[in-house]
């Protein structure tokens, strides 16, 4: 995951206790070093600037806003005549980036500083500065200047002429192009849009579906679910919330009575209906004819025309060629569960149903695919996996990772380390780790790019900056922080962005490593979870903290691997058949769309791709991605499709996922040109041959 601001399209182990364990990062140099470094190769590293109080805080956005609109006036008011390309779209980069910049900083502090009204500051002018960026889109002045430039056709460099493509594409998709009156009409649409998806996602929020059972009916529920507070009830009956989901899960997976899960399948698929399907219908119908009035031929098209799919019927074929592709998988995956059933039965025909899949699912892992993750634990203590890590993407990708003090951090523990190029020495940028939960922090795993790379006006390359903001275990006082390899895996990904922040390289900021499209950006990080499944990178650095002699055994590696294919098959399918209901609803035209039986065709295709639904109900109704996911849950997938099929290039390689060979092209190919080209470019270079769902057949399970 990267965090980033709407804006711009785009415990601790304390500093000093560490440096003087570890050897491997005793280092006398310092940031005025590097700095030194980077000046000699016409580069600059300089370190964000964080507001300590509220006022501050206040100042710099304050400053910022101000400086960028007078700065987009005097752009605005060039004579046309002397208008160029660099007095235009590059000058409006550089404008806006400076205070994507800030609004960077504003979106950490709100995650991270140890003061809440700093965070409560931070959160406020985060609202501001979406605000005056949405305004931005909208403005006439800067719209026209621009456009007399783009009007001209100036013959441009590629990646200048991406600029330009990009953002006129950009204002024709927010209706500029449009003359005044159907403007106003689209902004129209778009507002009472915006309303309907509001009002979907308050129904989904307030559904709620109560159900009353006896113990009886719940055999088989841990208790620990019966005991948690508010369950039991004074008459003696246990109420079961279908609208939380852990209580779906709890229930579903391990009531014993099959009416029992089938009363809660019905109310967990009703969930909403009544409210959100006229409401849905109406946002399908409002897409349709704004896309139309846009240009579009429909909803998906234009959603997707900004992303690596281009076009909904695109991502209608990557989806349906999956359903094909993992038909042997998901059948044999049906016919074990159902064999499940036919032992508890004893009925040879019995037929599986919506509500035994995640009953008989868990029971097939609980008893042949039992891997004892917690016992694995000891195998990663905090510290030896992140050199590990680190060892390893300074291997592969030809880099060097140095820990210095860092002259400002936001709260005690947090590190700052300067990445240089191995083979060269020079710097390449730098990132913050900041790794324990602590009150009021950011409580998920991401990365948060603290500034871009980009080139400045006199010339010199500007490093980016980036930080890493995760929550892993804290140690205690006879153990080390131990890690899941859950949060290996982890720790793999989120390291993979800041990768990506820091090895792109473009001139502008809107090309940057986290510009790239939405249904991309996810992949090469995706790709690198891998890494975490693998023997021989494990063995690099896993070892029991008590004796590191001992190793995570081969088998208890095949066991998780084991246990990830064994469900694989209907996991992915569920995953599609969302992304089918999502674009089956928005592939049409607004008459179209107002014909449709929005519930029997997302029913429909349920039944096809996994199971039927139970009568009479309507899951979509349900399903709150369809407000601001629209028409991109297929990217969830197309993402992780690429990871496998890239990670299969390392997979082939002599030195398999340690190949420095295709790490560098991986480097050169994918993370180093950022969003400068087209990134369906970038893979091919990257792969050496097109895009494939092989790798990825292979990685469920699917033997050729
Ligand atoms: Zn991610």
């Amino acid at each position: 995951m990267i965090t980033s601001a709407r804006a711009f399209r785009a415990l601790s182990l304390l500093v000093l206790s560490l440096t003087s364990l570890l050897p491997a990062f005793a280092t006398t140099l310092t940031l005025a070093d590097f700095q030194a470094a980077a000046a000699r190769n016409h580069q600059s590293l300089e370190l964000p600037v964080y507001a300590r109080t509220p006022d501050e805080l206040k100042a710099q956005v304050d400053a910022a806003i101000k400086t960028a609109d007078a700065e987009f006036a005097v752009l605005a008011a060039q004579d046309p005549a002397k208008l160029t390309f660099e007095n235009t779209f590059a000058a409006s980069d550089a404008i806006g980036a400076r205070v994507g910049g800030v609004s960077r900083l504003v979106g950490t502090i709100a995650q991270s500083s140890l003061d809440a009204a700093m965070r409560n500051t931070a959160n406020e002018l985060s609202v501001k500065i979406d605000e005056w960026s949405i305004g931005l889109d909208y403005r006439e002045d800067l719209y026209r200047a621009l456009k007399t430039v783009a009007d001209r056709q100036p013959k441009l460099g590629a990646e200048e002429q991406r600029l330009l493509d990009d953002q006129m594409r950009d204002y024709r998709r927010a209706g500029l192009a449009l003359p005044a009156a159907e403007r106003a009409e689209v902004e129209k649409l778009r507002k009472e849009l915006t309303g309907l998806e509001t009002q979907f996602g308050v129904n989904i929020n307030e559904a709620r579906g109560p159900i009353d059972f006896t113990a009886e009916e719940l055999a088989g529920v841990p208790a620990s679910f019966l005991e948690s507070p508010g369950v039991k009830q004074p008459d003696g009956k246990y109420r079961v919330m279908a609208n939380i989901t852990w209580h779906a899960i709890a229930v579903g997976e391990n009531a014993d009575n099959p009416e029992t899960r089938r009363k809660l399948s019905v109310a967990r698929n009703s969930l909403a209906a009544e409210k959100n399907v006229p409401v849905l219908k109406q946002m399908v119908v409002l897409r349709a004819e704004i896309a139309h009035r846009l240009g579009y031929a429909n909803w998906a098209d234009y959603r997707t025309e900004t992303r690596m799919a281009k076009t909904g019927a695109t991502a209608v074929k990557f989806e349906e060629d999956l359903v094909k592709g993992l038909q042997p998988k998901f059948a044999a995956e049906m016919e074990t569960l159902r064999q499940l059933k036919v032992k508890q039965t004893g009925q040879a025909d019995a037929q599986l149903l919506a509500w035994d899949i995640g009953y008989y699912t868990n029971k097939l892992l609980k008893e042949k695919y039992a891997v004892d993750r917690e016992a694995l634990r000891v195998y990663f203590p905090y510290q030896a996996t992140l050199e590990g890590m680190f060892a390893i993407y300074q291997k592969i990708f030809g880099l060097k990772f140095t820990a210095i003090e860092a002259p400002y951090v936001w709260a005690p523990g947090v590190q700052l380390y300067v990445v240089q190029d191995a083979a060269s020495g020079v710097p390449m940028g730098a990132f913050y780790l900041d790794m324990f939960p602590r009150e009021g922090k950011f409580n998920h795993f991401a990365c948060f790019p603290q500034k871009s790379g980009g080139v400045l006006a006199d010339g010199r390359y500007d490093l980016p900056v980036a930080a890493l903001m995760c929550n892993f275990p804290v140690p205690s006082a006879d153990k080390p922080s131990l890690l899941t390899q859950d949060n290996v895996v982890t720790l793999f990904h989120e390291f993979g962005h800041v990768m990506h922040g820091m090895l792109s390289r473009s001139r502008f900021v809107a090309q940057g490593g986290f510009t790239v499209p939405r249904d991309f950006v996810e992949a090469p990080s995706q790709m690198l979870e891998n890494w975490a499944w693998d023997k021989a990178v494990l063995d690099t650095f896993a070892a029991d903290y008590r004796d590191s002699t001992k190793k995570i055994p081969a088998d208890t590696i095949a066991a998780l691997v084991a246990s990830r294919q064994a469900t694989e098959g209907y996991a992915t399918r569920r995953q599609l058949t969302y992304g089918l209901v999502d674009l089956s609803l928005h592939t049409v035209s607004a008459e179209q769309a107002a014909k449709m039986d929005i519930v029997a065709v997302t029913n429909a295709t349920l039944a096809r791709v996994t199971i039927a639904p139970p009568p009479d109900t309507a899951f979509v109704a349900y399903f709150g991605h369809l407000a601001g996911y629209d028409a991109g849950y297929y990217g969830y997938l197309w993402a992780k499709v690429m990871a496998i099929d890239m990670a299969s290039t390392f997979k082939a390689a002599p030195a398999g996922f340690l190949d420095e060979k295709v790490g560098r092209r991986l480097r050169d190919e994918v993370y180093g040109v950022g969003n400068t080209r087209d990134v369906a470019v970038s893979v091919e270079k990257f792969l050496g041959r097109p895009r494939s769902q092989d790798a990825y057949l292979e990685y469920v399970g699917i033997k050729k």
